[in-house]
């Protein structure tokens, strides 16, 4: 996940409050022929469901990549090769298919930021790619993108947010071991069961330097990217709260939001590992700051699963004990679901430009670098402000005294209604200017006078 780099757009609202409620009614007639929520071998879209997602191999496999040895897999890195070297071992146990007569696709990436830094210009790196054939001669024909980004910032501190931990190495547990899990943990579950459609598999490197390896993916795609039904990107899925999950994209296509309600409901209740349905969060916009972004810009309809931004996003702190297995098991199993329904469905999704507001014109947000350390929920769309799901350490916004749970209503003396509000706000300002916040805490306005920091 690359926020410091992308202008991030806070989606739409979508019947995000309704979710959970209507999930469990929505089963019997969502799709037609799909989903039965049976632990047992059961029909799902026509396709036998076979197990449910493990758990343990999943915090196996996050283990493995946020360890020492891969050293946060910092993209050009031998930590990075030997990750990739390591999907491409488990995507040949699992008997996929080599596109291109190799797993790995090798590419030169070149960070932005090589100009200023002392990181050489050209770095050999590589995606890692794999085909699940489908089952369906006629439907085999089209491909379901099934990714996420396995690098990581490793010892580099370019988009850390603690970069004063000289030396620390960034493991990146949540972004993304977690993501590059789910996506093994996926390939292992529909390939017990092919769906109609083909499935591709990709763990993409260079995503932290601007979606470097998606961008090539899509300007080499070994399939014409008008075969691409659809794309279903996992980035920071390993620390579920609360059970809420938001995914993004679900106005990309028409279809979208009642195939996830249903996936939703399908993965919970009798013969089924989960007791309740996620609190999803669906949000509309086919952009934001992962590798989906890059298959969006080519009208290919996109969902993002995403467990929410924490406290140690892009820090020496984000470490495999902090990871919710069972919470990214339940996650794996509602997708596994929604891949499925968009795999056996007789007709492609209807592909939709989803509005977005314009991310402001490069150059109009002086003192770009001005920090406040606030994290937001990037669940609440409820548009009564900006609710947080924390502050940083030793932050501007720490230090004056906000908590998690403050929702900021007013910026400077302007009103704040979401994200978009709040960041235009905040960029109109640079570090060291004193401002006014005004949160409501507990239904309680409360003022705080806040200096601002310049990050990092
Ligand atoms: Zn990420």
């Amino acid at each position: 996940m690359v926020f410091a780099r992308m202008r991030v757009a806070p989606p739409r609202r979508l019947v995000a409050s309704a979710i959970r409620g209507a999930a469990t009614s929505l089963v019997l007639f969502a799709l037609p022929g799909c989903v039965t929520a049976t632990r047992s071998p059961g029909i799902c879209c026509g396709a036998p469901a076979v197990e449910w997602a493990n758990a343990r191999s999943i915090k196996a496999d996050i283990a493995y990549l946020a360890g020492d040895r891969l050293e946060g897999r910092g993209t050009g890195t031998s930590g990075n090769d030997s990750a990739a070297a390591f999907i491409a071992r488990r995507f040949a146990a699992l008997k996929l298919r080599q596109l291109a007569g190799d797993y790995r696709q090798a590419f030169i990436a070149h960070p932005l930021s090589a100009a200023h830094s002392t990181q050489p210009r050209a770095l050999a790196t590589q995606n890692v790619v794999a085909l699940l054939p489908g089952r369906d001669t006629a439907l085999a024909r089209q491909f379901v993108v099934v990714g996420a980004h396995f690098d990581h910032l490793g010892r580099s501190t370019e988009g850390a947010l603690d970069p004063q931990a000289k030396g620390a190495i960034r493991k990146g547990a949540d972004d993304n071991a977690s993501g590059t899990a789910a996506v093994l943990e996926l390939a292992r579950l529909l390939a017990a069961a092919p769906p109609r459609r083909s499935i591709i598999f990709v763990a993409f490197s260079g995503e932290e330097m601007a979606l470097l390896g998606s961008q090539y993916f899509v300007e080499h795609s070994p399939v014409s990217i008008d075969s691409v039904a659809a794309m279903i990107n996992f980035d920071m899925v390993g620390r579920l709260r609360d059970d809420k999950l938001i995914v993004y994209g679900v106005a990309t296509a028409s279809e979208l939001p009642a195939l996830v309600d249903s996936a939703n409901a399908a993965a919970a209740g009798p013969g089924a590992p989960w007791e309740l349905p996620l609190r999803i969060t669906a949000l509309g916009d086919g952009f934001g700051p992962s590798d989906h972004s890059s298959f969006y810009a080519r009208s290919v309809p996109v969902l993002h699963f995403f467990t929410d931004l924490h406290e140690d996003y892009h820090r020496a702190s984000d470490v495999v004990k902090k990871i919710n297995a069972a919470g990214e098991a339940h996650v794996v199993d509602v997708a596994e679901r929604v891949i499925r329904a968009i795999a056996d469905r007789p007709s492609r999704l209807t592909f939709e430009r989803s509005i977005a507001r314009a991310p402001a014109a490069s150059g109009s947000r002086q003192g770009s670098n001005v920090y406040l350390g606030s994290i937001p929920d990037m669940s609440d769309s409820a548009g009564a402000g900006l609710r947080l799901t924390g502050v940083s350490p030793g932050s501007p916004a720490d230090q004056a005294g906000l908590v998690a749970g403050d929702v900021i209503v007013e910026f400077a003396g302007h009103a704040v209604k979401d994200l978009y509000e709040f960041s235009d706000a905040l960029y109109a300002h640079k570090p060291g200017d004193e401002v006014s916040v005004t949160v409501l805490r507990k239904g309680e306005r409360r003022i705080f006078t806040i200096r601002l920091g310049k990050r990092g």
